[in-house]
């Protein structure tokens, strides 16, 4: 390791000092970039400048699937092999990739210092399948794509106010005007602002549907000398990409949400979290930022980006904080909540991309008209992904009420006249919905009632020839390798449930797998301490109550 010259490490790192430990996650990015990897001369400089103990930086950096702390290609190429990439033969894509280049997956091209590798959802299911190239020194051309890499999406919808700048460039400060929402906000009183948000009855839009006034109401009436606000664009849940259309289309949407929300409660201080495998929204995200900084429309408010490293776990609102802190991402114990023991144990609002967008448009309209869009106990616009075997996947903007009909037709419907097997509901954490469902109300509401999560918006359709098997393998897989390990129900539940679904996958399931299967499933579901682990099987659960035949075992 003698050979690693530790000069240019130095200062890439020391701006991260006056961090703290709170910097070890962009010292970590910074330092991989230099090196391509993390050697342990480079992990123990990064301790030492910190003054984070060694031990934690290891463990920071294994559990992170995007730091390597083995030798690793500077340039890297990563094919999501989740289900709507399943769908559109990734696993071959992958093959095929590691063929042309003669390479294993994960080893090392000598002269091209290239690694490809499989990789969970990149969050882009509606152009599949997916793959994501980050370089070193090279140009991204060299691997056959597009140096100005920017995913293109279809955006459509009957109603089209959160997505109105969407489908295009990124839409500069002056294309989306001054601001003018925070403007009325702070001609409010913080209390009245809150009120507004509670009035119109904006409840969260990334899985968890927590009224968002009411979440603002607690950290608003919390005592503190320091408050933070948060935009969770972790968006990691496979078959969302909802937010990264919003974040690289129209920026000062949720960045004026995110003002008003920092208003609302007396924060000064705002952290973006975005995901690691969003690196090219990175730069469209500050810029928008610096833009609306120098128009004078952040004053008084600071806000940070912080960029994740591949953990499906830090977008739970806990195990960010930890990741911001600088720590392994696993969920903490609530209660405490957040609105009063937040990130570094101060009040803090925490709220997804798509809720933060609606809160200008809530201010604009006021509380009464936008509760004219949607149902009475849903309100306001929805955003949902169509993926998988759809015409024109994309992401669709309708009022809440519309049937899955409604937006199944406005994605042209099942791809060649094929009939509708099933539609994954809700993603990974989701539930399948067959025919049957319709022309159910995408509401809170009606899906409830039918047992259908709503879950972030996310619609994946399955034709009828499909083998749903091979989903519910991707699945198992998925949860495995995203379950944070903290606690024991779901360490050891999708390890279990990913063997069980691979022997039902190659047709083989053992006598006695339907019930194991379906023990596992609940006791996740019953005894894990987070949303992960209480998700992971219910999309499993609800295709072995569909489809008992797959799990049968052949005599
Ligand atoms: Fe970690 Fe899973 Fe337990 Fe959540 S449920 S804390 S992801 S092990």
């Amino acid at each position: 390791m003698s050979e690693i010259d530790l000069k240019p490490l130095k200062p890439a790192i020391e701006k991260f000092v006056p961090l703290g430990r709170s910097g070890l996650l962009p010292a970590l990015h910074a330092a991989q970039n230099i090196y391509g990897w993390l050697p342990e001369p480079v992990a123990a400089e990064i301790s030492k400048t910190l003054r984070v103990p060694l031990a934690d930086v290891h463990g920071v950096i294994e559990f992170y699937s995007m730091y390597y702390n083995k030798p690793t290609g500077r340039n890297v190429i990563r094919v999501c092999t989740d289900p709507a990439c399943g769908l559109r033969d990734a696993d071959g894509v992958l093959k095929k990739l590691c063929h042309q280049f003669d390479l294993d997956p994960h080893q090392i091209h000598p002269e091209l210092d290239l690694t490809i590798e499989p990789s969970p959802c990149l969050g882009m299911c509606d152009q599949v399948p997916a793959m994501l190239v980050t370089k070193g020194d090279r140009a991204i051309e060299d691997f056959g794509v597009d140096k100005n890499f920017r995913p293109k999406s279809l955006v459509g919808g009957t109603l089209r106010m959160l997505t109105k700048n969407c489908g295009g460039e990124t839409t500069s400060l002056e294309a989306y005007g001054g601001y003018t929402a925070l403007k009325k906000a702070k001609a409010m009183s913080r209390e009245q602002v809150v009120e507004e948000i509670k009035a119109a009855g904006l409840v969260g839009r990334g899985g968890a549907a927590f009224p968002t006034g009411i979440k603002w109401e607690g950290a608003l009436k919390a005592q503190a000398d320091q408050k933070y606000v948060i935009c969770n664009a972790d968006e990691s849940e496979p078959g969302t990409f909802k937010d990264r259309i919003l974040l690289l289309d129209d920026p000062h949407m949720m960045i004026e949400g995110l003002s008003i929300a920092a208003y609302a409660i007396g924060a000064t201080k705002g952290f973006i979290y975005i995901r690691g495998e969003y690196p090219y929204i990175v730069p469209a995200l500050q810029n928008a930022i610096d833009e609306a900084k120098a128009a004078g429309h952040l004053e008084g408010f600071e806000v940070e980006i912080r960029v994740g490293a591949g953990a499906y776990i830090c977008g739970e609102e806990t195990a960010l904080f930890e990741s911001i802190e600088g720590k392994r991402g696993f969920p903490r114990v609530k209660p405490p909540f957040p609105t009063t023991h937040g990130v570094f144990g101060k009040p803090t609002v925490i709220n997804n991309v798509e809720t933060l967008c609606n809160v200008p448009l809530i201010l604009e309209k006021g509380a009464v008209e936008y509760r004219k869009i949607g149902t009475e106990k849903s309100p306001g616009p929805k955003l949902f992904c169509l993926s998988g075997d759809v015409v024109k996947p994309g992401v669709y903007e309708v009022a809440f009420g519309a049937t899955l009909r409604e937006v199944l037709e406005m994605a042209g419907g099942v791809i060649d006249g094929k009939k509708l097997k099933s539609v994954l509901f809700g993603g990974a954490a989701g539930a399948f919905a067959t025919a049957e469902h319709l022309d159910v109300k995408m509401t809170f509401e009606d899906l409830r009632a039918a047992g259908l999560p709503l879950g972030s918006g996310v619609v994946m359709v399955f034709d009828e020839t499909r083998d749903m098997r091979d989903v519910l393998k991707r699945l198992g897989h998925f949860f495995a390798h995203e379950s944070c390990g903290k606690c024991y129900p779901c360490q050891m539940g999708t390890r279990r449930q990913m063997e069980i679904l691979d022997r039902v996958a190659e047709g083989n399931p053992q006598k006695g797998d339907f019930v194991r299967l379906q023990d596992v499933g609940w006791t996740m579901t019953d005894a894990s301490l987070c949303g992960l682990g209480q998700t992971a099987a219910s999309a499993v659960l609800s295709a072995m109550k569909l489809w008992p035949d797959l799990f049968e075992v052949k005599s």
